[in-house]
């Protein structure tokens, strides 16, 4: 693997590549990398493509001082998980290198950005707007590939590249999960082995819901996932909504019948485990 801290090393890379004929696929992170960022790796690799990870800690996403602080660096093992997992160029920029002039671009992402994370993280997408665009365009990749894990996320950037007319496809990709269905993320290492077990409630809450779905009206299911959500006080709930897969929309109450909906919904969860924020959904239908 080789590894680039430098746009124009990069660039001087890719751009021999392209002019070989090689695609490019591209798979942004924040390192503190686990089997799920590698199984998009693994999923690029299906598409032929040269596979150029990032790991950029991108400050203008925070939108709280400590949790960009605390967030996990691990570089060194991040590298050598890239490694193993055969990735062809890992791309290791600078804040400076990134923000030469301290900026942020304001997109109007319209409802996307409003409900769930929008309301919670206010700025946040902005701020991964921002970067994600930059580093399009330091990338030029042909595919990108994004996590489902951050649903609203993906829907959102599947939106820049649709406002921009970037020439990019973006790959969903499936939410990876530990054994007992916990979803992978870089924030698990913060919890201890009892708040672990805590955390199943979140995906035992979501399977619940799908399974609950074809029999129990909507408004009766969200009472019974928030209960359940609540019932451990070491447990902050911030939402649980149940949406529209494309627009995001709530689905609103006295829907009894999901074969009345034509579109693909799920549901979103997002709550607090003594200090460490947690996210998960899943497709219900
Ligand atoms: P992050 O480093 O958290 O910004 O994540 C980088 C990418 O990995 C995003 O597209 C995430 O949605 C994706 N991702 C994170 N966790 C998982 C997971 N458990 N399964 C699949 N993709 C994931």
């Amino acid at each position: 693997m080789l590894k680039f801290d430098t746009i124009t090393d990069l660039n001087n890379h890719l751009e021999k590549l392209r002019k070989d004929g090689f695609k490019i696929g591209f798979i942004p992170t924040m390192g503190a990398l686990h089997r799920g960022h590698l199984s998009l790796i693994e999923r690029a690799k299906q598409d032929k493509v040269i596979t150029v990870c990032s790991i950029f800690v991108n400050p203008t996403q925070f939108t709280n001082a400590n949790d960009l602080k605390n967030y996990p660096r691990t570089m060194d093992a991040d590298s050598s998980l890239l490694d193993g997992a055969n990735c062809d160029i890992l791309f290791a920029p600078s804040v400076e290198e990134i923000y030469p002039h301290p900026s942020k671009t304001f997109y109007n992402f319209g409802f996307l950005e409003t409900p769930m994370e929008g309301i919670h993280r206010k700025g946040h997408f902005n701020g991964m707007a921002t970067v994600v665009n930059r580093l399009f365009e330091i990338v030029k990749p042909d595919f990108a590939y994004f996590g489902e894990k951050d649903f609203q996320q993906l829907t959102i950037v599947k939106m820049l590249v649709k406002m921009q007319a970037l020439p990019i496809k973006i790959i969903p990709c499936e939410t990876l999960r530990e054994k007992g269905g916990l979803a992978m993320s870089s924030r698990n290492i913060h919890l201890s082995s009892k708040e672990k077990e805590e955390a199943l409630i979140i995906s035992q809450t979501l399977f619940k819901v799908k399974e609950l779905l074809p029999t129990t009206p909507f408004d009766e299911l969200r009472y019974w996932a928030i209960n359940n959500l609540t019932k451990n006080p070491n447990i902050q709930l911030e939402y649980f909504e149940i949406a529209d897969a494309e627009t995001l929309k709530p689905i609103k109450d006295g829907i009894t019948n999901p074969d009345q909906l034509n579109s693909k919904i799920r549901a979103f969860i997002a709550l607090k485990i003594g200090q460490t924020r947690l996210i998960d959904n899943l497709e219900l239908n």
